[in-house]
């Protein structure tokens, strides 16, 4: 048979893949394997939104809608983004998509062409640099380090920037860091992006999770920059919706009219019953996105004092998101669970395997001695984890 296109071959599968086989294999054969692998909520969805849609579907709401989505959803969209972020835009800006995910890829399809550059920072979220090779773009990776605070300066994006470079891929609060740019910090990378002239992604989609300091929009900053802005966010994480695939862009009225033509030659507008849920998640009462919030600062809070109380391992403490970056610096070369171990793939490897505990290792995001830990898990969870860690340290 003829070859794939080029693209299919430069594309590859997520690199957690060989730990998750591993713990889906154990919890197979019946055993206790604690997750911190997963980034999403282990909260359920709040009861209001499941009975919306539950509602929605018994009213025969089951037909197609617009492609961009919903006007209700778009205004409810708008509404939140003005009051939670600082940032007006009019419905028609916003198109709704099949996760923030496919909100990424929409846009990335809008603007890139094959040999475009893309800056990505690292350590960064695997699928911008996927989903920038999809489309022929080729990413341009800035590398943070934990004692930068995982944070990428002015003066290292203006040095990445070429005649080919076309946008900048800004995730805040980060995935997998935790890391929040503060307002000043976020407005030295946009004003790099005005003066060269590129576009800037701004994936916000942790933005309710930022447990110490503000959270600013990179939109919200001034007209200039928002007009170069496509904000990316989505109901997934602050509303415990992972699965109804509801994310969306926010852009200016060109893009936002390129992206729906392409959301109407392909996917055609997500599942319309996820589209009214979502509209009761960002117009009802939000109380439950406080509460989620408080849960995770506390998990935040005692993950990291355990982490930070062991020989062999440490953490940043992260600002927002749900996700911690474990050091494994300190251990390398050293035997644990009878695997030396050279970088956070064995770790997370020969962890699984002794203490079936799984963790997700940081080489597929740009940063190979670590590992993230979700603690999007009850707290019971994460304090079975933290003592199996302690157990497993000691060889
Ligand atoms: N952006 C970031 C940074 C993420 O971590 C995720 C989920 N892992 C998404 C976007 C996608 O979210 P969804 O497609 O569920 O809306």
């Amino acid at each position: 048979m003829k070859e794939l296109s080029n693209i299919a071959q430069a594309v590859i599968a997520s690199s957690t893949l060989a730990v998750d086989a591993l713990a889906k294999q154990l919890k197979a054969e019946g055993k206790n394997v604690i997750g911190f692998g997963p980034g999403e909520p282990d909260f359920d969805t709040p009861e209001p939104i499941k009975e919306r849609a539950i509602g929605a579907i018994t009213a025969g709401e089951t037909k197609y809608t617009p492609a961009a989505g919903i006007m209700p959803l778009r205004k409810a969209i708008a509404k939140r983004l003005e009051a939670d972020c600082g940032v007006t835009y009019d419905p028609s800006q916003i198109v709704v998509a099949s996760g923030a995910k496919h909100s990424v890829y929409l846009t990335l399809r809008a603007l890139i062409n094959p040999g475009d550059e893309v800056i990505v920072p690292a350590p960064y979220w695997v699928t911008y640099l996927e989903a920038t090779k999809m489309m022929g773009g080729v990413p341009v990776v800035i590398q943070t380090g934990e004692a930068e605070g995982f944070k990428i300066t002015p003066e290292q994006l203006q040095s990445a920037i070429t005649p080919k470079t076309k946008l900048f891929l800004l995730n805040n609060p980060s995935n997998p860091t935790g890391m929040v740019y503060t307002k000043d910090e976020l407005r030295a990378l946009c004003d790099v992006c005005v003066a060269n002239d590129l576009y800037i992604m701004a994936d916000e989609i942790y933005y309710h999770l930022v447990y110490d300091g503000a959270f600013f929009s990179a939109a919200s900053l001034s007209e200039e920059i928002k007009e170069r802005t496509i904000l990316i966010n989505g109901v997934s994480k602050s509303y415990a919706m992972t699965g109804w695939r509801i994310g969306y862009s926010a852009s200016n009225p060109v893009i936002a009219k390129v992206i729906t033509n392409f959301v109407s030659h392909s996917t055609g507008a997500p599942a319309t019953m996820s589209q009214i849920a979502a509209v009761e998640a960002l117009e009802g009462d939000q109380s439950s996105v406080y509460e989620m919030k408080e849960a995770f600062k506390a998990r935040r809070d005692y993950i990291c004092v355990r982490i930070n109380a062991m020989d062999g391992v440490s953490c940043l403490v992260p600002q927002g998101a749900f996700y911690v970056m474990m050091n494994l610096e300190a251990l390398l070369g050293k035997t644990l669970g009878g695997k030396v171990i050279e970088n956070g793939d064995d770790f997370a490897m020969a962890f699984l395997d002794k203490a079936e505990v799984a963790v997700v290792p940081c080489s597929g995001f740009g940063i190979p001695n670590f590992v993230r830990l979700s603690y999007a898990t009850s707290m019971e969870n994460i304090k079975e984890g933290m003592d199996r860690l302690e157990v497993f340290l000691k060889g």
